[in-house]
């Protein structure tokens, strides 16, 4: 999905803006879409 927010990518310390593409990992923290290790669910 897209940030709402701003913030900031907990695993490469990425700044994640306002609609960038993020992703949770398996922890449930969301991280950058590079850093997720979630397969993102297709249609
Ligand atoms: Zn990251």
């Amino acid at each position: 999905m897209k940030a709402r927010f701003n913030g900031k990518c907990v695993e490469c310390g990425e700044r994640i803006k306002v609609g960038k593409e993020i992703a949770k990992n398996s922890k449930g923290i969301w991280v950058c879409k590079a850093c997720s290790d979630i397969e993102e669910e297709l249609p």
